[in-house]
């Protein structure tokens, strides 16, 4: 399922269209559950992603509400979500 998940990123990856779109601009990223923030940090996939469209700035929500800030160029993640460590598992 990841592998299936990464021809498809890396299909959309070279399209030079999204990259002219995309370059330079902030991504917020927010989880809300209805009465709190919770943690939603970009996973590899996604990070990776997001540097080469030229995603300038990162922000994401943690569990205490705040949220985190990083240059992408500086940014690296290893998070993966609930389902994505359940299909590296199969
Ligand atoms: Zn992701």
């Amino acid at each position: 399922m990841v592998s299936k998940a990464g021809k498809n990123q890396s299909r959309v990856f070279y399209m030079p269209k999204y990259r002219r779109i995309m370059k330079g601009i902030s991504v917020l990223v927010i989880r809300w559950n209805g009465s709190e923030y919770r943690y939603s940090k970009p996973c590899k996939y996604c990070s990776e992603y997001m540097k080469i469209l030229g995603i300038k700035k990162i922000h994401y929500s943690l569990d205490d509400g705040s949220i985190e800030s990083h240059k992408m160029k500086n940014f690296t993640s290893e998070h993966l979500s609930i389902s994505q460590r359940g299909a590296q598992k199969t």
